[in-house]
């Protein structure tokens, strides 16, 4: 028996949306406002999900309070109230879409969680705009 257990958390961020290789004009025709020089913020939810059996001792899928510090110390100290182009590491070459933070947060946590577990990312960039990674 499957369960899959859930904790969301949020943090705000700054980004730019461009490709290095496009014109300023052909950025904004393809990433709009996301592509303002001067970047611009949002407030991201991210929910992240562990699937597995619970733990014939514990009836734990997961300590949730594993998971909640493990989100701090790796994720949101990382990137609250950071500019994710030019504070972080990881969006030096790599556009920082909603898409692609939801991956590099996979990436982040995937090695601190027990490989038996299934994980899952859940990344609102807006209350509407939201993307899963991986997508099943
Ligand atoms: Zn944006």
């Amino acid at each position: 028996m499957k369960i899959k257990v859930s904790r969301k958390e949020h943090f705000n961020a700054a980004h730019r949306l461009f490709n290095p290789e496009l014109s300023d004009l052909e950025n904004e025709k393809i990433f709009g406002k996301c592509s303002n020089a001067n970047y611009h913020g949002h407030n991201y939810e991210v929910i992240v999900s562990v699937l597995g059996e619970p733990d014939a001792k514990t009836g734990y899928v997961y300590d949730m309070k594993k998971l909640s510090d493990l989100i701090r110390d790796h994720v949101l100290k990382k990137f609250d109230h950071k500019n994710l182009n030019l504070d972080t590491a990881y969006f030096k070459n790599l556009n920082p879409t909603a898409e692609n933070i939801a991956v590099v947060i996979w990436n982040i946590l995937r090695e601190k969680i027990d490989q038996k577990l299934e994980l899952k990312i859940t990344l609102y960039e807006t209350e509407r705009n939201f993307v899963e990674y991986p997508a099943h």
